[in-house]
C-alpha cells in the first residue's frame, strides 16, 4: 500500500495539484495500485485556520508518508505576517523536517514549445538539463542570522553561508548517480574565488568524483554560469551547485523551458520524496482556471520514478504530456497563436492528459 500526503496550499497550487491527483488516481486505478492519500492545509490556509503555516498533524501526515505532493503557498494576503508565521515557512519546515537535502530540478524544451521560449529557437533546442540543488544547508539556514541593533543606532543584516563535507559529500554523490542515467556530465558551480565556503564545495565534489570516474566533472563559477545558461542551455547536462545559487539557476533554467509552469521538481532523502511544481501560488491568476498543471502532473512523474521506482508508469504520464502539447493544447502561458493550437484552462489541461493515457 502506498502512502501519500497531499498539501495543496494555497492559490494555483490547489488547482494544479487537483489536476496532478486526478492523472496520477488515474493512472494507480488503471494499474490496480493500492494506495491511500492523506490531505491537509499547509501555508496561507493553514494559518487562516490554525495561526500557523503548518501544524504538527500536518507534520505527522509527511512523515508517515512515502511521499509527499506538494502544490504552491504564498499570496499577498499574508505577506506582512512576520517570517515565521508566512506560509512559505511551511515549505522550509518540511525541507528541514524531512531532510529533503536534494532538489531535482529538470528544466527540458519540448520542440512545440520552442517559440514559448524568449530565447532563439537554435539556441534552446535539444535543451535537457537536470539542476541538482542542495536544500537543506547552506545561506538559508546557517547561524548566525537575524538583523541586529548596533550600538551607534544602525542596524545590522546577518546570514551565514555554511556546509559541512557530510553535507557537500551526500549532494555530489546524488549528482553523479543521475548522470550515470543521463550523458555522464556534472558540472559543479560555485563561487569559490570569493567564498570559501565554497572553495570547501569544489575540493569535497572533486574527491567524491573519484568514485565515478565514468563521469566527467568540470567547475565553473555561478556567474559565468548564469550568463552560459543563455548562451549556450543545451551544453549542460547535470548541474551541482548550493541552495542559494541553486534557487536562482533554476529560475532562470525554467525561462529557457519556455515557462515556469512546466518544469517540475523533486526534493530526496534517499526514497522518500516530496514531489511539487517549482513555481509559487501565482495570485495575478489564482482561481480563474488559467494555471498550467503540467509542471504539477510530471512532478507526480518525477514521484513514481524516484519513490517507487515505477518507471514504466513515469514514462505514461511523460509521453501522454508531450502528445497534449503536440496535439496543440496550451495554456495562457504557453500559448502562441501557432497554427493547430488551442488555448485551454487548466481543468481542460488535466483531462486531455487523462484522455491521453486511456488510450
Ligand atoms: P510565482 O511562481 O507564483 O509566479 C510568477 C509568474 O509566473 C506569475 O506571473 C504567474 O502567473 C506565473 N506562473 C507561475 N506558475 C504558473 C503556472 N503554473 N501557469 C501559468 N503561469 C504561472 O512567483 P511569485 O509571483 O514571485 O510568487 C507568488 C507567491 O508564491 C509568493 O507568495 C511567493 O512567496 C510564493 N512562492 C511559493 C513557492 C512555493 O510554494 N514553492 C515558490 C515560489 C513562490
Amino acid at each position: 500500500m502506498i502512502k501519500l500526503a497531499l498539501f495543496a496550499g494555497d492559490g494555483i497550487g490547489t488547482e494544479v495539484a487537483g489536476e496532478a491527483v486526478n492523472v496520477l488516481k488515474f493512472l494507480f486505478d488503471s494499474n490496480s495500485v493500492r494506495y491511500e492519500i492523506e490531505e491537509d492545509l499547509v501555508g496561507g490556509a493553514s494559518y487562516d485556520e490554525y495561526k500557523k503555516p503548518i501544524t504538527e498533524k500536518a507534520l505527522k501526515i509527511a512523515k508517515d508518508a512515502d511521499a509527499v505532493i506538494f502544490g504552491a503557498v504564498g499570496g499577498p494576503k499574508w505577506e506582512s505576517l512576520p517570517i515565521e508565521l508566512r506560509p512559505e515557512k511551511a515549505l522550509l519546515t518540511l525541507r528541514y523536517d524531512l531532510e529533503l537535502y536534494a532538489n531535482l530540478r529538470p528544466a527540458k524544451i519540448y520542440d512545440e514549445l520552442i517559440d514559448a521560449s524568449p530565447l532563439k529557437k537554435d539556441v534552446v533546442q535539444g535543451t535537457d538539463m537536470m539542476i541538482v540543488r542542495e536544500l537543506t544547508g547552506g545561506i538559508y539556514f546557517g547561524q548566525p542570522r537575524g538583523i541586529f541593533d548596533l550600538e551607534d543606532g544602525q542596524k545590522k543584516g546577518v546570514n551565514t553561508l555554511v556546509y559541512t563535507t557530510k553535507e557537500i559529500e551526500r549532494i555530489a554523490k546524488i549528482a553523479f548517480e543521475i548522470s550515470r542515467k543521463r550523458r555522464k556530465k556534472v558540472l559543479s558551480v560555485d563561487k569559490a574565488n570569493v567564498l570559501e565556503c565554497t572553495e570547501l564545495w569544489r575540493q569535497v565534489v572533486a574527491r567524491v568524483s573519484k568514485e565515478y570516474p565514468d563521469v566527467e566533472l568540470t567547475n565553473m563559477y555561478v556567474d559565468n554560469c548564469s550568463m552560459q545558461l543563455i548562451r549556450q542551455p543545451k551544453s549542460f547536462d547535470v548541474i551541482v551547485t548550493t541552495n542559494m545559487f541553486g534557487d536562482i539557476l533554476s529560475d532562470e533554467s525554467s525561462m529557457v523551458a519556455g515557462s515556469i509552469g512546466m518544469l517540475p521538481s523533486a526534493s530526496l532523502n534517499g526514497k522518500k520524496g516530496m514531489y511539487e511544481p517549482i513555481h509559487g501560488s501565482a495570485p495575478d491568476i489564482a482561481g480563474q482556471n488559467k494555471a498550467n498543471p503540467i509542471a504539477a502532473i510530471l512532478s507526480v512523474a518525477m514521484m513514481l520514478r524516484y519513490s517507487f521506482d515505477m518507471d514504466n508508469l513515469a514514462e505514461k504520464i511523460e509521453v501522454a504530456v508531450g502528445k497534449v502539447i503536440k496535439n496543440g493544447y496550451r495554456t495562457a502561458d504557453i500559448y502562441s497563436n501557432a497554427a493547430g493550437t488551442k488555448l485551454v484552462g487548466t481543468k481542460e489541461m488535466g483531462r486531455a492528459v487523462i484522455e491521453e493515457l486511456k488510450k
